[in-house]
């Protein structure tokens, strides 16, 4: 349980009635992909209007945290502010085993307002978080990488950077392989 289980015992079951809820919560530790999310801890504030439907009870509000992640290709930090917004019914439990029963498969995904009393907002905002959130984060969209042989990001380097020589290893070892100094050129 984190703090982005809410209770709804005060929101009354008629249709359309309305709560609101303000959260300034740490955000929990995987808001996110393996390669990019909320950085735990920061501060993750959430606005959101909790209303009673006929079905359940529907969530939709925003939320504001720090994201943070490594660029796949030269493994430097990215660091941004994100907004997100969230849109999800929160199936009451008899009406989500209705719902199931009535589809031939099994929603996997579907919400549920748990036994009734709360509401878990941590799931509809990883979704939201995640839907926005580039599979493969880049510092820039055409980061040149780091380069193959000195592990250097090549975007800090000049433009005619290149490696001529053998690394020390290698010509140890050619000089103990006579015949193998062409195969290493
Ligand atoms: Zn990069
Ligand atoms: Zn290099």
């Amino acid at each position: 349980m984190t703090g982005l289980v809410v209770d709804i015992l005060d929101l009354p079951p008629t249709i359309g009635a309305t709560k609101q809820i303000h959260l300034d919560l740490a955000a929990p530790e995987d808001l996110g992909t393996e390669v990019i999310g909320a950085e735990p801890g920061s501060p993750l504030v959430v606005d959101a209007a909790l209303v009673s439907m006929e079905d359940g009870v529907l969530v939709r509000g925003s939320a504001r945290t720090r994201i943070h992640g490594e660029c796949v290709r030269c493994l430097t930090g990215i660091d941004e502010d994100r907004e997100i917004t969230f849109d999800e019914l929160y199936l009451l439990p008899d009406k989500a085993a209705e719902a199931r029963a009535d589809e031939e498969d099994e929603e996997a995904d579907d919400l549920f307002v748990t036994g009734q009393t709360t509401i878990d907002l941590e799931p509809a905002l990883r979704d939201a978080l995640i839907l926005g959130l580039p599979m493969r984060p880049l510092c820039r969209p055409d980061c040149a990488g780091l380069c193959s042989q000195c592990g250097e990001r090549l975007d800090d380097l000049p433009a005619d950077h290149h490696h001529d020589t053998i690394d020390p290893r290698w010509a140890a070892l050619s000089e103990l392989l006579p015949g193998s100094d062409e195969e290493l050129d």
